[in-house]
């Protein structure tokens, strides 16, 4: 047979307490000390402590005048404290601090106008105690029962401490809820004791283990009722024993049992528990047969404690032909695994009456050293929870802070909620997702007398993030101390031969940066395509010599440069005309090089050109009017508007011939020009065609010109050319320039001026109306005639 007993058994802390007074106060004192009814609810305790000198009483009358009287654990009524103190007599409080503390908030609450609820029994002792010190209360059995909500007033709710139903939490959830859709105000204090309910999943947990189960305790016991009845819910066989030899009338129906579950109350001594294994292993005897383990059901209480099993087995090689007695002992003073700073353990509220610290219980073996405490400050990070706002039994993982205090071990709820936030962050790691650490440490491996540098750690909670330095986007040659501090982005990986052990420890988790650089890389030149409109974020201005000549710009983390030429259609001298160090805009991919790494942007491209701008609000044939802003041997530029310049060309200045621009036109000076074309990005402009063009007579004029001038040219030809005849040419010349310049002007007679004429006629003639349309004519008729000849 196998003998699993429940994690929970042995004295729960209040009747520990309450043992420990009685015995202490019976030591000390020659004179009888009484009590009125059972110190606790076990009978075979109260014969021990009787027999030590402890007398128990019914009631107030049988107890004489000047006496010592102990409070049992459940408490002692309100009537039958002032009648001892009317006696005389000398009280000593043996009180559960858990019921007690019942009690207390409840005359608060009345006081405040609360109608107190007791979820209870009201003929137990501790229900009996509380009431006792209360005037307006209702004392309810079932928990279902929410009857109350129908009258009036604020109401406060309590529940005796061993009150242990299936799902408690969930009945004061459908309270409050009631409560809200009723408008009512309900304050609930949650107060079944921690050990009831441990005790009553510990008794579940071994009831499914079982083939039949074992209940021990004394039948006055509330909670070990509960716990009968718990156990009759997971298993078929469950019997009830309170004293050793009562297990003679059950043997016969247990005898072929291979799993026999053991379950105590929480006023059932070890001992008890130990006699009742020990005769079952002699009545197993007499019948050739015996208990061959004894395990422990354990309850696994924190996530690192992997190697602790389920079921602790107790039996080993140094136990194997050890007495029942050893066996009970191995288990009840098993030594605690050494306690360490910065473990996480489960722990159970067992008292919020002091302001400045939350009482703790972190063993469910509920051994010696098993209390701790919560300082105030280390409740929360906000600072803003008190002890007052936890309730009796409420179960949370806390840190120890200080492992060293013998009994009282400081733990830390606040650091717990940290370590859990970060941790979120390896689980995501864990599940596949690229996330950013702060690298804490630099790796090191010392190799003889070297040191030297062979990753990151990134410290997360309980976690070290390992990223070996191959795994790093690093420049080679720098010191990897400059990351310590820094976010770095990483994916886990599967680890390098040589790092199993580093992998197989679950606390040390594997990762680079690598595999995600090269997907960034990919993804960006995916992008990086010509036309392509990007979004990026300037990081800085281009500089060299003083001079700015554009922008780096990082588009998915990757710098590309934009030129000042393609930031605006205009001239500016400094990016930052457009461009904001931080910011982000869209650019158009110019040019994008892999294998030279380069890609150029432009912004520019994404506006209309200002010449386009203009060309919408001047079509060709409009006049506009601007400054002359620069000169050169060919014609003028003229300044028209948003930035853009046209060309006068030296034709277009005048009907009359223009040897020098500047002899007509000069920088700065405001000209009407009518816009003849626009080409590309260039725009032609006369100033001509605004004039009056040459008439008929004018006309008529320059053809005689022509004519002479032809003439004289031919006779040139004939003969040579005489000395008179020189003279005569030059009085001819000086009469030409002592002539007004539009009569005297000549058009050239080359070919090439001929074809330049007749262009730009054609662009002039063909933006006019009217008189220069009839101008036109005259001046092709002329240059008919001209080829003609
Ligand atoms: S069961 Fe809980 S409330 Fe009752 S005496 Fe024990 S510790 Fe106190």
């Amino acid at each position: 047979m196998q003998v699993l007993i429940s994690n929970e058994t042995g004295f729960c802390s209040g009747v520990k307490r309450a043992i420990s007074i009685t015995q202490n106060l019976l030591k000390n004192s020659n004179d009888r000390i009484y009590c009125i009814g059972p110190l606790i609810h076990n009978q075979s305790v109260i014969q021990s402590l009787s027999k030590q000198g402890l007398i128990t009483v019914d009631s107030v009358d049988d107890i004489p005048a000047f006496s010592k009287v102990l409070s049992r654990a459940h408490g002692l009524i309100k009537e039958s404290f002032f009648s001892l103190t009317n006696k005389n007599c000398s009280i000593y409080d043996s009180v559960c601090p858990n019921v007690k503390i019942i009690k207390e908030k409840a005359e608060l609450y009345e006081n405040k106008n609360f109608r107190i609820i007791i979820y209870g029994d009201e003929k137990h002792p501790e229900i009996k105690y509380i009431a006792s010190y209360l005037k307006n209360y209702i004392i309810l059995n079932d928990i279902t029962d929410f009857s109350f909500l129908n009258e009036g007033g604020s109401f406060f709710v309590v529940f005796q401490t061993t009150f242990s139903t299936n799902n408690h939490s969930k009945h004061i959830y459908l309270l409050r809820e009631e409560a809200n859709k009723m408008g009512k105000i309900v304050d609930i204090f949650d107060s079944i004791c921690y050990t009831t309910l441990a005790r009553r999943d510990s008794c579940i947990e071994t009831a499914c283990l079982s083939d039949a189960v074992i209940v021990i305790g004394d039948k006055t016991s509330n909670n070990t009722v509960e716990l009968y009845n718990t156990a009759l819910t997971k298993c078929e066989k469950v019997f009830f024993v309170s004293e050793p030899n009562e297990v003679l009338n059950i043997s016969p129906l247990i005898f072929s049992i291979k799993k026999l579950g053991i379950v105590a109350g929480a006023s059932t001594p070890y001992e008890l528990i130990m006699e009742v294994i020990s005769l079952m292993d002699d009545l197993l005897n007499q019948e050739n047969s015996k208990i061959d383990e004894v395990k422990k059901v354990s309850e696994v209480p924190v996530q690192e404690d992997d190697s602790v099993s389920k079921v602790v087995t107790i039996k080993d090689k140094d136990t194997e032909d050890s007495t029942m007695e050893s066996i009970f002992q191995s288990i009840s003073d098993k030594p605690r695994r050494p306690l360490r700073n910065g473990q996480i353990k489960e722990v159970i509220v067992s008292d919020t009456s002091n302001k400045d610290k939350l009482i703790i219980s972190f063993d469910p073996m509920n051994r010696k050293n098993d209390h701790g405490y919560i300082a105030t400050e280390e409740l929360d990070s906000e600072g803003k929870l008190t002890p007052a706002d936890f309730s009796l039994g409420q179960k949370f993982y806390a840190v120890i802070k200080d492992s060293q205090q013998s009994q009282t071990v400081e733990f830390s709820k606040k650091d717990f909620e940290r370590i859990e936030k970060e941790e979120e962050y390896v689980e995501q790691l864990k599940a596949g997702k690229d996330v950013e650490l702060t690298c804490t440490d630099v790796a090191k491996k010392i190799d003889g007398q070297k040191e030297f540098e062979t990753g990151l750690n990134f410290k997360v909670g309980r976690y070290t993030v390992y990223a070996p330095k191959s795994q790093l986007n690093y420049t080679p040659g720098k010191k990897l101390a400059a990351l310590v501090g820094k976010k770095v982005l990483l994916r886990i990986l599967p680890p390098k031969e040589g790092e199993e052990k580093k992998k197989n420890n679950k606390w040390n988790i594997y990762a680079g940066q690598r595999a995600i650089a090269q997907e960034t890389e990919d993804a960006f030149w995916a992008l990086a395509v010509v036309g392509k409109v990007v979004k990026g974020t300037v990081v800085r201005y281009g500089e060299k010599d003083g001079h700015y000549f554009g922008a780096f710009v990082s588009v998915s983390g990757h710098d590309c440069l934009a030129h000042i030429s393609e930031l605006t259609w205009g001239r500016i001298d400094h990016p930052d005309k457009v461009l904001e160090i931080g910011k982000e805009y869209n650019f158009v991919v110019l040019e994008s090089d892999r294998e030279r790494n380069k890609v150029s942007l432009g912004m520019k491209q994404l506006t209309k050109q200002p010449i386009e701008i203009l060309a919408e609000k001047y079509p060709e044939g409009s006049i506009v009017t601007g400054k002359v802003e620069r000169i050169m041997p060919f014609g003028a530029f003229v300044s028209i508007g948003d930035g853009v310049d046209g060309l006068v060309h030296i034709s277009q200045i005048s009907y009359d011939r223009v040897d020098k621009v500047e002899s007509v036109l000069e920088v700065g000076q405001t000209v009407s020009a009518r816009i003849i074309k626009y080409d590309g990005s260039k725009v032609s402009l006369s100033i001509k065609d605004l004039l009056e063009p040459p008439t008929q007579d004018e006309i008529d004029e320059i053809r005689q010109q022509k004519k002479a001038e032809r003439d004289h040219k031919f006779e040139k030809q004939d003969k040579p050319v005489k000395r008179s005849d020189k003279k005569i040419e030059k009085t001819q010349e000086l009469e030409h320039e002592s002539k007004p310049q539009r009569k005297t002007t000549k058009r050239s007679d080359t070919l090439k001026d001929y074809e330049t004429r007749d262009h730009i006629s054609s662009q002039s003639l063909g933006a006019t109306i009217g008189d220069t349309a009839e101008a036109k004519k005259l001046l092709l008729q002329l240059e008919q005639e001209e080829k003609n000849k």
